[in-house]
């Protein structure tokens, strides 16, 4: 019998803390590891606590208050989670505080130590449609879903090309799982945006069996879903990254859709964790079983499946629709033959026959604003944000200019160096890809879907609704549209700049390049006709466009496997970024400089720096973000476990000045 129970509070100004409390005599026999209590805190207050942990000693200075009620019994998560937490925490270098505090709804802390009562009315958007739909899977999807479901690995990887129904087989599994009596855990990336997966989910399962959890759900919602999902009443939940945090009774499987996606990793606020690989933890925890799908996949778990035989491929599309013809055309040349719009003549001409034909559009523009940077036409300066070392952007929406970092936002239309009013935009973002689409094809309906299109979480719904229902015929957007979208009359695809996702510093700019291109290739043409794909860009030599080109993801993850080995870079090393900033330029630069002179000092020491291998320090790719100069350190781990114990180690022991910041990123997905 314990004396003492840690409590987990949320105070202000102090933040989520633990402190001790005494057990009283009669809570001996009942209390237990995450029950919600109600604990005194300073001299009248009473607020709500969580228990996490018992001992029998504490500090003599301390005197402990005793606890004053029990308000919820069943608890409200158990062992196992608080280890997976702390593992978040150890492997992302952070505290538990913060992890906690992004896994558990903001309603754990409420001010009120009321108990919890059920509400009446949940879900009520989650409708179904029509009665429970199920489809038999074809010969090829039989066979995968048979040799997934006979794997002892803990993780498989099923790579099936776009439209080759990777969702009927993840159903199937989730249906199997579902008659064992256990529960699944349904990943996909934003899914505040992408509603059909949601749709098609809840109309095979059932809204009543179905839950949903991302970060735009209110708190409320967030607090009934997690009591729900306690008292094994929820069998599916469906999710975005953050899903991965919820206490899924009964774990018995994790889809990870999409897995290639980079918004499973969270880069800002820590914990910068990535939700693949917390998932990877659960299921160990749990003993639970990962798929991840992806005609696309990541190329570290593209090679991890290849060396643990947890690959499964589905070659074919479904009902044996053909992948569409994708052509490239060069816009430099277009430009010589005086054509100096953003539009090919050939796009232009393919999407009027197509229209004409009945069928749908899609233009993908990865850059939302309306242009890329603007200039001064008497000096030449740029227009910065003032906080933020990159170019404002331009949005014609609102007729004023946005820094994308920070949300700075101006109507101000002069140079900050001479004042001169004489400012041009350059480069094309969404909004003006729009404007110019309207006059081109006047007399069609156009709609724009990125986030900035987006007021309300049901202008999306709409919009995407009308899509599907065939009353638009050109939807323009950013990546957001590369994702998931299914509908079988889209048969033609522009790409309006191809080379806007490789160019960026970054060493997984090809990879992301690649599988951009290829994903949005892979929207048109899933019905019965087949579709067509046009990339424009300035740059057709490029090699990773050419892959693209062929949606051949094979000889693309061969060509990249080799840069990478090439350069140490993942799968053959895991890096980690230190990141150090300060609103004084020189005390960065300075703490980097010292931290990475001692850092490389004590590998040495321990003769490891063959394995470990740190670069820089240089200045980061965005020097300056809200104010704060940012200097950065790369690591390149070959040393698995131990090296990042080794480096995570080294950077607990370091005592910074109180002006100086340091983030850590473990895998970072990217390094700007
Ligand atoms: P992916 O996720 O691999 O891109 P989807 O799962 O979205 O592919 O499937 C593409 C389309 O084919 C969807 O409209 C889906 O309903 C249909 N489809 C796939 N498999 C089947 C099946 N076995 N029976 C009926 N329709 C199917
Ligand atoms: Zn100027
Ligand atoms: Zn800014």
């Amino acid at each position: 019998m314990y004396k003492y129970a840690l409590v987990l509070v949320d105070v202000a100004k102090l933040g989520t803390k633990t402190f001790s409390y005494l057990i009283p005599k009669d809570f001996k026999d009942k209390i237990k590891i995450g029950q919600a209590l109600s604990v005194p805190f300073g001299p009248k207050r009473k607020i709500k606590g969580y228990v996490v942990g018992f001992s029998n000693y504490l500090d003599e200075s301390i005197k402990a208050k005793y606890i004053d009620e029990i308000l919820e019994s069943e608890p409200l998560f158990d062992i196992e989670y608080l280890k997976l937490l702390e593992w978040v925490a150890n492997y992302y270098f952070c505290d538990i505080a913060t992890v906690l505090k992004t896994a558990l709804p903001q309603k754990f802390f409420e001010k009120n130590v009321k108990k919890y009562r059920k509400p009446k009315k949940e879900n009520a958007a989650l409708k179904e449609e029509s009665g429970l739909i199920e489809h038999n899977l074809s010969d090829e999807q039989q066979k995968v879903y048979e040799e997934i479901k006979h794997v002892n690995a803990q993780n498989s990887l099923l790579w099936g090309i776009t439209g080759s129904g990777k969702t009927e087989i993840y159903f199937k599994l989730i249906e199997d799982t579902i008659k064992e009596g256990k529960n699944v855990l349904f990943m996909a990336p934003e899914i505040a945006l992408v509603s059909q997966l949601t749709m098609r989910t809840i109309n095979r399962f059932g809204s009543q069996n179905v839950a949903i959890w991302h970060s735009s759900i209110s708190e409320a919602e967030k607090y009934s879903v997690w009591q729900r999902l306690r008292q094994n009443e929820i069998k599916i939940l469906f999710g975005a990254r953050s899903a991965v945090f919820a206490p899924i009774a009964n774990l018995g499987l994790i889809i990870i859709d999409e897995e290639h996606d980079t918004s499973y990793k969270q880069t800002m606020p820590n914990p910068r964790y990535c939700a693949k690989n917390v998932a990877k933890k659960l299921a160990q925890l749990y003993g639970a079983k990962i798929i991840s799908g992806s005609a696309t996949p990541d190329v570290e778990s593209f090679w991890e499946a290849q060396n643990t035989n947890s690959l499964f491929e589905l070659k074919n599309r479904y009902n044996n629709a053909q992948l569409p013809d994708v052509s490239i055309i060069d816009m430099k040349s277009e430009r010589l033959e005086g054509n100096l719009g953003i539009f090919s003549r050939t796009l232009v001409e393919k999407t009027k026959q197509t229209v004409e034909r009945g069928e749908q559009v899609i233009f993908l523009i990865n850059r939302r604003g309306f242009s890329s940077y603007t200039q001064c036409m008497e000096c030449g300066e740029v227009l910065e944000c003032k906080k933020c070392a990159i170019p404002l952007i331009y949005h014609s929406q609102t007729n004023s200019y946005k820094c994308h970092y920070c949300g700075y936002e101006t109507k101000a239309a002069k140079c900050a160096k001479c004042s001169s009013e004489e400012l041009e935009n350059f480069g094309t973002g969404s909004q003006r890809v729009e404007e110019i689409a309207r006059k081109i094809f006047s007399d069609m309906t156009i709609a724009r879907l990125d986030s900035d299109s987006l007021n309300t979480k049901n202008e999306h719904i709409e919009i995407l609704q009308k899509f599907q229902q065939g009353e638009i015929n050109i939807l323009i957007g950013t990546q957001m549209i590369a994702k998931g979208l299914d509908n079988p009359n889209v048969t033609l695809v522009g790409v309006i700049n191809a080379d806007l996702s490789f160019n960026l510093p970054d060493y997984r700019s090809s990879e992301r390049g690649f599988s951009l291109l290829t994903q949005v290739a892979g929207r048109s043409g899933r019905g019965e006709h087949k579709g067509k794909v046009i990339f424009q860009t300035y740059n057709p030599d490029n090699l990773f466009l050419q892959k693209a080109k062929e949606q051949d993801y094979l000889s693309f993850f061969e060509k990249e496997k080799e840069l990478r080995q090439e350069y140490d870079y993942p799968p053959y090393s895991k890096i980690i970024r230190i990141i150090i900033s300060s609103s004084e330029d020189f005390m960065a630069e300075h703490a980097c400089v010292e931290i990475a002179a001692h850092l490389e000092n004590y590998i040495k020491k321990l003769s490891l720096d063959e394995r470990i291998i740190t670069l820089g320090p240089v200045p980061c790719v965005i020097g300056k973000i809200r104010g704060e100069y940012r200097y950065n350190i790369l690591i390149k781990n070959k040393l698995g476990q131990k090296g990042h114990d080794t480096v995570l180690g080294f950077l607990r022991r370091i005592s910074l000045h109180k002006e100086i910041k340091m983030t850590v990123d473990v895998d970072p997905t990217d390094i700007l």
